[in-house]
């Protein structure tokens, strides 16, 4: 395409580096930016250049925060003898979303994956191990497992009951209601809700 501007070409460009935008959305947007105010423009442009600078990784759960422990580690009416187990920052959403969980999570950072050399030491075992032993001050009774029922899924929480064993704690797992081979943000609330309520042992 031809580019009637240099500088159009070049936030075309950026704009469709992201997922999901080709060239044509992309060029739309920027369109779209010209037409509005340019303060507008600079506020998105800041609060992007913000959250990619200052947005880090909580010292003890290790999912998105703004400060060095996230708003969920820092809650005193949170259960800290619970710790719920999952993939990526989206799964801590989605559970927070069906307001039915009142412990602690713990954020793997992704799943064991052969295919993709995803392996235990790529992901926040060590970090897990450590708040068992008491490293962050916590008393952990029990864990909840709430991983996505896919075979990298279910060869993570296998690896993980493993490790976890001679913590004498109480492991479960998330089950009912969860789509085998499903991903969890895609569980409709009330499902992931309820699945995590009646969560059953691990074996
Ligand atoms: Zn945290």
């Amino acid at each position: 395409m031809e580019y009637p501007s240099k500088l159009i070409e070049d936030a075309v460009n950026e704009v469709s580096k992201l997922p999901g935008i080709g060239k044509k959305t992309a060029l739309r947007l920027v369109l779209h930016l010209l037409k509005r105010d340019e303060d507008q423009t600079e506020l998105l442009a800041q609060s992007l250049t913000a959250m990619r600078t200052r947005v880090k990784y909580c010292r003890k759960c290790h999912n998105l925060s703004d400060h060095d422990l996230c708003s969920i580690c820092a809650s005193h009416k949170r259960d800290q003898s619970l710790i719920c187990v999952v993939e990526d920052t989206r799964d801590v959403l989605a559970i927070e979303n069906t307001a039915q969980f009142k412990g602690l999570y713990h954020v793997l950072g992704g799943i064991i994956s052969p295919v993709e050399g995803i392996g235990p030491s790529d992901l926040q075992i060590d970090s897990l191990i450590a708040r068992l032993q008491g490293q962050e001050g916590e008393q952990v009774r029990e864990i909840i497992l709430a991983i996505s029922p896919t075979m990298e899924g279910d060869t993570t929480a296998f690896y993980l009951q493993k490790k976890l064993k001679p913590f004498n704690l109480k492991i479960s797992t998330i089950a009912r209601g969860v789509p085998i081979g499903g991903d969890l943000e895609y569980a409709d609330e009330v499902t992931l809700g309820r699945s995590i309520l009646s969560r059953i042992a691990y074996e």
